[in-house]
């Protein structure tokens, strides 16, 4: 299996990712030297009050010269990040492996651009995690990138020692709105990349996981993402998100009932940050319909049995959490018409998030265009036809799974 991609049939790095990472040069996924000793090389972390994975990462550079990478102190081309050292953090000899396969959801699943990386081994044997600079370019110069805690003018000095937890999700899309000229497809694919971090529990993606990169054409543009991995395997107690999402949210709606991120808050973030609403609903769509997918990669990884189980039952509870699309309900009815749910002919089983169960059918009412804004729809229950009022109003956000047509 490619070390990169996951590709079968390779014993070391495909043809893809060869290109990929050293621009087609044959480099080993074995390097020629064992990992350096921790104290032997600067330490370039930040020491902030929380206890975070990126806190207690070493990372080390790497330069391509001919078919070896070579450790430097300056002018390196590639980021190694191998097992951290320390006893802080739990999990920590499948930090490598689970940024990795975090990163290779992201860009093959969830159609996020995401910096080249692959795993890489020590030549004991042991493994690092490694990634290209995509701010140094082929001749060497290096491209200017700013992160959103640069860009909100956010220091230790003005702010404190936490000051890259300061701020929400809301204010980086206003943040990229005033600097990005495309902004647009910016703000959706930083969408994206927000409701990817809450789904595969990456709760560090703070101020400085965010950046800008100046292009030959001097304007700004987001970067590939980066530092993506399953935080909470290696720091169990902490928040859902490194950031709130937006002010105010923690004590109304729906966070105010059940007390996690649902899809109103992802849909209310999108909508205060300007994406229109038929591509933020397939956003959300398509990275809720992907379960299989995921699940198949994160087996075929090379995270410990136990890792795995930790990493799928923390991606199922993020899942569980965000309900339904009206386009999820439709494809469960008829895959042929994702967008028709109603009226349906034979029984519809709907099984909600507190495992409550309703039978019957959907059935448009006139009040349908105002109700699917809220992913709401109306269903009849067998058990309330023919009533006066029959109608129940399902929300999209609490349901688990639409079983059609429904067996007795
Ligand atoms: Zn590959």
């Amino acid at each position: 299996m490619c070390p990169g991609c996951y590709r079968s049939d390779y014993d070391s790095y495909c043809r893809l990712c060869l290109r990929a990472m050293f621009d087609g040069v044959k480099v080993s996924h074995v390097l020629m030297f064992d990992a350096p000793k921790a104290d032997n090389f600067p330490d370039y972390q930040e020491k902030t009050k929380r206890l975070s994975i990126s806190g207690v990462q070493l990372k080390y550079s790497l330069r391509l010269e001919g078919k070896q990478l070579k450790l430097v102190e300056t002018g390196g081309q590639y980021i190694l990040k191998p097992i951290p050292p320390t006893a802080l953090i739990v999990n920590t000899d499948q930090a490598p492996e689970n940024e990795h396969l975090t990163m290779q959801i992201a860009s093959q699943l969830c159609r996020i651009r995401t910096a080249a990386n692959a795993l890489i081994y020590f030549k004991d044997g042991t493994p690092a995690y490694i990634t290209r600079r995509f701010d140094v370019n082929a001749d060497g110069s290096k491209s200017l990138q700013e992160d959103m805690a640069q860009i909100s003018g956010r220091t230790k000095h003005t702010s404190g020692e936490n000051f890259k937890y300061e701020g929400t999700y809301e204010e980086i899309g206003q943040l990229i709105r005033k600097h990005v000229a495309a902004y647009p497809p910016a703000l959706e694919s930083f969408f994206r990349l927000v409701l990817f971090n809450y789904l595969f529990s990456n709760g560090d993606a703070h101020l400085k996981n965010f950046s800008l990169i100046r292009t030959e054409m001097g304007d700004y543009v987001l970067t590939p993402a980066y530092d993506l991995m399953s935080t909470v395997l290696h720091t169990p107690g902490e928040h859902d998100t490194a950031l709130d999402l937006y002010a105010g949210y923690l004590d109304a709606g729906f966070y105010g009932t059940y007390g996690f991120l649902g899809q109103p808050n992802f849909r209310e973030l999108g909508e205060k940050i300007g994406i229109q609403e038929v591509r933020m609903k397939r956003i959300i769509t398509q990275l809720l319909s992907i379960q299989n997918e995921v699940l198949q990669m994160i087996d075929q990884s090379f995270l410990s049995q136990n890792i795995k189980e930790k990493y799928i039952a923390a991606y199922k509870d993020k899942i569980r959490r965000m309900g339904m699309t009206k386009e999820m309900i439709a494809k469960a009815i008829n895959p042929e018409f994702p967008s028709v749910y109603a009226p349906t002919d034979q029984p519809t089983k709907l099984i909600f998030r507190d495992g409550s169960i309703k039978v019957g059918y959907f059935q448009h009412t006139a009040d349908i265009d105002k109700l699917e804004k809220e992913n709401k729809y109306t269903f009849i229950e067998y058990k309330n036809k023919g009533k006066e009022d029959p109608f129940t109003i399902i929300e999209g956000d609490q349901l688990s799974e639409v079983e059609y047509p429904s067996l007795p």
